[in-house]
């Protein structure tokens, strides 16, 4: 009798494993991992980076410098990048943040120097404290890979440089 309700107890269970194991595929997926997707290092996490993939696959990284080595590598755009601001420890979009490079290391093992900060009083606080500059434009870590039109941008402009060239060329040489 006590056997019975055992072996029944132990079928419901292996069961429930059974039945659990995708939506634990799916959590382990999703969870925020603790280690660069990179280099494997020890992500803390003011100055984690997360990169969700063309997939949907999310990536941790250390820093902004392996986030920025991984992307060179990647042939297909990603969905989106998300950097950590440093006082709050608030994700957000790398759009909106404030990138200051200073003489303060954030990873000894990469030694990036880029802070990222959500709010621009913060940025100037740490530029001032630590002898840094607030990066704009190209110096942005990511500006090309959050710009994928700016390419095409400058081919355009330079076709219709070369046109309007070759129009004056003309007009000499005739
Ligand atoms: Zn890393």
């Amino acid at each position: 009798m006590g056997g019975t309700a055992l072996k029944r107890v132990l079928i419901g269970l292996a069961c429930g494993a059974l039945l659990a194991l995708p939506f634990l595929g799916t959590w382990l997926r999703h969870a925020p991992s603790d280690h660069c997707a990179l280099d494997g290092a020890a992500i803390v996490p003011c100055y984690g980076v997360r990169i969700e993939d063309a997939a949907g696959r999310r990536l941790d990284f250390c820093c902004i410098k392996c986030a920025e080595m991984w992307l060179e590598r990647q042939s297909t755009p990603v969905r989106s990048i998300r950097v950590t601001d440093e006082s709050t420890g608030v994700e957000l979009d790398v759009e909106k943040a404030f990138f200051v490079r200073s003489l303060v290391v954030t990873m000894p093992t990469t030694g990036n120097r880029i802070h990222v900060f959500r709010d621009r009083a913060d940025a100037e606080h740490h530029a001032e404290k630590c002898r840094g500059t607030i990066l704009n434009g190209n110096e942005r870590p990511f500006a090309i890979s959050t710009l994928p039109s700016r390419d095409v941008e400058i081919r355009a402009g330079s076709v219709s440089d070369g046109a309007r060239f070759r129009t004056v060329a003309n007009a000499f040489g005739s």
